[in-house]
């Protein structure tokens, strides 16, 4: 099953989604319960409909995808989006040898021997078709990371590994944008991935149930050329090692949402790099989940320093 939150008419909602029939049904149509929430709760609805088997939705009552716009499916998770660094080898190897990361002076193996786990605020989220912005000063060394992205459905603490896919409700897609020089110029990584609208993410989740075993497809395109063509089975650190991780002294929540690493052909992988700019297309595609389109598009001083609204 998919599920979206979508946008149609005026109304945010959370939705079910069959994007062969291009259809959808909001949750409150399908389940009397989501009615006492808000219509586009989708942490709720995650948190109850958590490994529930769940009947096809009926056919005749959809409404047309192509009437709604589909949003970032988690709108505001619990606290910030966890990231891991460095999990695929072969983009490991690129990042040390590119000179923008601070983390890793001097010599020394480019593959962590634990995963590194940073966090990008969920301010930072945006839509899957939303623009990727060029903020004032922040536009010389913006680039992407295309990564699949765990969703959290159950909560716990000091999860094993192999109860952790019990804890997974499923997967969606995450560009981890990063302004690179913030990234290097501040020996931390949360300025450079903290910038608004850099997690566009979507266009739904699918949950666990539909990709249970599989290995799946990353791939990120720049106008439509290949720049990351990887496959989830090269991940250092597999999904339960990153659950184990991070619930050791944490409990995870529903609605938590792990991304968990980019492959190699970041564009600080080339040389000389190759930075986003403005009217670039960029899309993240991964197998049995989606695709997210987000064209780069440049702020003007005056628009940059008004007050986001969503
Ligand atoms: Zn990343």
């Amino acid at each position: 099953m998919k599920l979206a939150t979508l946008k149609r008419g005026t109304a945010r909602m959370a939705a079910v989604v069959d994007d062969t029939q291009a259809l959808f049904w909001p949750l409150a149509d399908l389940f009397p319960e989501f009615r006492q929430h808000p219509a586009d709760d989708m942490v709720a609805a995650i948190a109850r409909l958590h490994q529930r088997q769940l009947a096809d939705p009926p056919k005749d009552k959809g409404y047309a995808l192509q009437e709604a716009l589909l949003l970032a499916p988690i709108q505001r998770p619990p606290r910030n989006v966890f990231c891991v660094g460095k999990n695929y080898r072969a983009h490991a190897r690129e990042f040390a040898a590119s000179g923008f990361d601070a983390s890793k002076k001097g010599a020394g193996p480019a593959d962590p021997e634990k995963p590194i786990i940073f966090t990008k605020p969920w301010t930072a989220i945006a839509g899957p078709t939303d623009a990727i912005p060029l903020w004032p000063n922040i536009d010389q060394a913006v680039d992407y990371e295309g990564e699949l992205a765990v969703v959290i459905g159950k909560k716990g603490r000091g999860i094993s590994k192999a109860a952790a896919l019990q804890h997974v409700f499923g997967y969606t897609i995450l560009n981890d944008v990063t302004a690179r020089d913030l990234q290097r110029d501040h020996n931390q990584w949360y300025l450079g991935k903290a910038v608004d609208g850099f997690a566009p993410m979507g266009p739904w989740i699918v949950t666990a149930d539909e990709l249970a075993g599989m290995d799946l497809q990353v791939r990120t395109t720049v106008n439509g050329e290949t720049r990351q063509d990887a496959n989830t089975s090269d991940l250092i650190f597999d999904v339960p090692t990153l659950i184990a991780t991070i619930s050791k002294g944490m409990e995870l929540l529903p609605g938590d949402i792990i991304a968990t690493g980019t492959p190699e052909g970041v564009g600080i992988g080339f040389n000389p790099p190759r930075f986003l700019k403005d009217g670039d297309v960029v899309e993240v595609e991964i197998s049995h989940v989606g695709r997210i389109r987000n064209v780069v598009r440049r702020v003007a001083a005056s628009a940059a320093r008004q007050t986001a609204t969503g």
